[in-house]
């Protein structure tokens, strides 16, 4: 294929992928930015593909056929819920990838003893960050999908042993540009990023482990980068670049919605409970349950009513339930918000993608910020399997481990009505005050359940 042609496919690829990134970040647009990504990538794909350099198509059809057997199932059928181990999952392929690239590059025939420093220094950065990346996620997955310990696992001299680690990793990279044709420099590299990988993701967990993904999503993206420059590949380099900075920027947004610092995060073992730490207030105290008819008529006559979805509501799927609710209170001439909390659910934006999934107009899904102002003139604000983001001990309680996260003010409403299945704690593992207040009363059972009760109740009211 005609070089200057290969370049310009590049060039629409990469205009194809800024304008879908634009399109992401509004809900409304999102489903239109998805669609050019992947046009973007059909597109790059093509063009790398009809390149004249390759010679045999064979193992590229096998990789493809492979990856596709892979990659379809994991794209259909993996639940919303489970998204953050699947997205570790393919940071790990990914980055599987560009680490071996690397490798090949480095011991191909033409390769050691022929490369010039600043090739093996793009070769060693990929391979030190891809292996760190796959290692590291497939730690994450394992956690995530509970095959390992969830819990941070916390080690003696943990931050220690995994600062001189990533130091020697760099001095051998050093080494490695010193002396290209020193193959024992870049396994020694890539021994210590696989075992940095495993070691850095041990000791975190709990609700730091979103930001450890996009955090890996960032070192993916660096290793892409990197590969780019190692194979001469303009698109890999782009992509690679935002790669990055979308997860590094992800990963700070992450980290201010929960009021951590990326130091904390990488260095704090979250979850590994703080000495004398206690989870709730340690007032103590008994929920207080409710019937479905004796919450209805609350909802019937509320004028001003908040919804509160949490991720509870994707595990019971009870988002057109929630939407009709909503509705069925509006035409009863009550006003109806949803609050969106933007570490609600399992991945950031989850509550978006579930209540427009149902239809929820746009204009009624209120951020954080602004929905906070409005919790003290809400007659109800219905908790719908919400639990860390409505935590008041977030505000409360110095000793939680949850201590500053930003958090819906759901307690300041004139009631609060949650529905949840039972006693169960959030994702945090920590207690949660707010069901036991004066104020909140329980509707017990499963989400989608609950709604269903609430609706036909309503409609009698
Ligand atoms: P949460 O703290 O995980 O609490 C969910 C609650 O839903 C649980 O207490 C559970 O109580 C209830 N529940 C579960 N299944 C239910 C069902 N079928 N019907 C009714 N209730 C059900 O959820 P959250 O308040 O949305 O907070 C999100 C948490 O996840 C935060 O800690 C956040 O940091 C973390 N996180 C967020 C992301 C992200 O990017 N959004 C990613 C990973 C982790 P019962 O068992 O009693 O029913």
């Amino acid at each position: 294929m005609n070089e200057t042609f290969m370049q310009l496919a590049y060039l629409l690829a990469a205009f194809l992928f800024l304008v879908a990134l634009r399109d992401l970040s509004r809900p409304e647009s999102a489903r239109r930015g998805m669609r050019l990504a992947a046009f973007g990538m059909a597109v790059a794909i093509a063009a790398t593909l009809l390149e004249a350099g390759i010679v045999s198509y064979r193992w590229l059809t096998v990789g493809a056929v492979v990856g596709a057997a892979a990659g379809y199932p994991l794209g259909m059928w993996v639940p919303m819920t489970a998204m953050p181990q699947r997205i570790a999952l393919s940071h790990a392929f990914g980055a599987l990838a560009t680490t071996l690239v690397g490798v090949g590059e480095y011991l191909r025939p033409s390769g050691v003893g022929s490369l010039t420093r600043s090739h093996v220094a793009a070769l060693g950065l990929e391979v030190l960050f891809g292996g760190l990346t796959v290692t590291g996620s497939l730690m994450a997955f394992g956690k995530l999908q509970e095959i390992l310990p969830g819990r941070p696992l916390v080690f003696r001299f943990q931050n220690a042993i995994n600062i001189a680690l990533l130091t020697a990793g760099a001095a051998s990279l050093v080494w490695l540009v010193a002396m290209p044709s020193e193959a024992a420099a870049f396994k020694a590299m890539l021994v210590i990023a696989l075992a940095v990988g495993v070691l850095i993701v041990l000791p975190i967990g709990g609700a730091d482990m979103p930001v450890v993904i996009s955090l890996l999503n960032s070192y993916a993206g660096v290793a892409a980068v990197a590969t780019g420059f190692a194979i001469n590949n303009n698109i890999l380099i782009i992509v690679g670049a935002l790669d990055g900075l979308s997860g590094f920027i992800l990963s700070v947004v992450m980290s201010k919605a929960m009021n951590r610092s990326f130091a904390n995060v990488l260095f704090g073992a979250f979850g590994a409970a703080p000495a004398g730490a206690v989870a709730g207030s340690g007032i103590g105290g008994e929920m207080v349950e409710t019937t479905a008819e004796a919450a209805a008529l609350r909802l019937a006559y509320a004028e001003r009513v908040i919804m509160v979805p949490g991720y509870g509501l994707a595990v019971s799927q009870a988002q057109h339930q929630i939407k009709e609710l909503g509705d069925l209170i509006e035409k009863r001439g009550g006003d109806v918000r949803y609050a969106i909390h933007p570490v609600a659910g399992r991945m950031p934006g989850h509550m978006n993608v579930l209540l427009a999934e149902a239809g929820v107009p746009y204009d009624k899904l209120v951020e954080m910020d602004e929905i906070n102002e409005k919790f003290s003139g809400a007659d109800v604000a219905v908790v719908v399997g919400a639990n860390d983001v409505v935590n008041p001990a977030a505000r409360t309680n110095p000793a939680s481990p949850i201590y500053g996260m930003p958090i819906l003010k759901v307690s300041e409403a004139k009631s609060v009505l949650a529905l949840k299945r039972g006693k169960g704690k959030g994702f945090s593992g920590v207690e949660n005050d707010l069901f036991i207040e004066p104020r909140t009363t329980m509707l017990f059972g499963d989400a989608k359940q609950s709604l269903l009760s609430l609706i036909a109740e309503v409609k009698t009211a």
